[in-house]
């Protein structure tokens, strides 16, 4: 937005709509960031509702894109297709998948001893590897 050709008269509601856009984007990062996982549009909805945000789908699907843009979260695609979203500086770990809830959780420790550029049988050089784990999470697990 060129803010220089805003007429004075429309200054004060443009800021506030600015003010608005920002706290909702300050919302769903903080939403995301807080989450021990990658999160699904159906959970940052619900996730940021419990925290008192106004905030609809539509928007937060404009946001999530904004974000992106900004480098400040990533895409997470399953290998069931299902796009979730986690901050982007989180460095090399892999995803559990509970098959009772569902929900995504980040793990730290990596089970594949796969280091860059091992050569598997057949001549294929391992640049990087992306593992989603499934099973119970250890509150369905209790
Ligand atoms: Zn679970
Ligand atoms: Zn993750």
């Amino acid at each position: 937005m060129r803010r220089g050709i805003v007429k004075p008269e429309n200054v004060k509601e443009t800021t506030q709509l600015g003010q608005r856009q920002t706290r909702q984007r300050d919302a769903v990062l903080s939403v995301i960031s807080e989450a021990s996982g990658p999160l699904s549009v159906p959970e940052i909805h619900q996730r940021a509702t419990e925290k008192q945000i106004g905030i609809g789908i539509a928007t937060i699907y404009r946001t999530l894109k904004l974000l992106q843009e900004n480098a400040q979260i990533h895409a997470v695609i399953l290998p069931s297709g299902e796009s979730r979203f986690e901050p982007a500086r989180l460095g090399h770990h892999e995803h559990f998948q509970c098959r009772k809830c569902s929900q995504v959780f980040d793990i730290h420790a990596c089970p594949l001893n796969l280091p860059r550029n091992t050569t598997l049988e057949g001549g294929f050089v391992v640049e990087d590897h992306e593992l989603t784990l499934y099973g119970t999470c250890p509150t369905c697990v209790a």
